[in-house]
């Protein structure tokens, strides 16, 4: 597993006027970092709603993948390049750690 370059979470997305905005690093809220905004636009909303909870949910996300990764490694020892759940995952962390698509 890596070391964390990204703000620590946990993360929470909040709706604020203009649309969302994604707080992490400490809690509460007022000394949260901004991670992310998603402005709304009239009746798309609910898709910057969806968007705003997945990119809180990233932090967590990453983290539980890599442990995951790790686990199914150890307990299913296999032949990796050839298991589709453990490229989909290292293509993943890779995307989240800057690498990849
Ligand atoms: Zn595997």
């Amino acid at each position: 597993m890596r070391a964390a370059r990204h703000t620590l979470g946990p993360w929470a997305a909040h709706e604020w006027s203009g649309g969302w905005i994604v707080y992490g690093g400490r809690q509460p809220l007022a000394a949260g970092i901004e991670v992310a905004r998603v402005n709304a636009n009239g009746d798309e909303n609910d898709r910057h709603e969806a968007d705003a909870r997945l990119i809180a949910a990233s932090s967590e996300l990453l983290s539980s993948c890599e442990a995951l990764l790790d686990d199914h490694r150890r307990m299913e020892p296999h032949h990796e390049h050839l298991c589709a759940a453990c490229i989909a995952a290292q293509a993943a962390i890779a995307k989240a750690h800057g690498g990849g698509a």
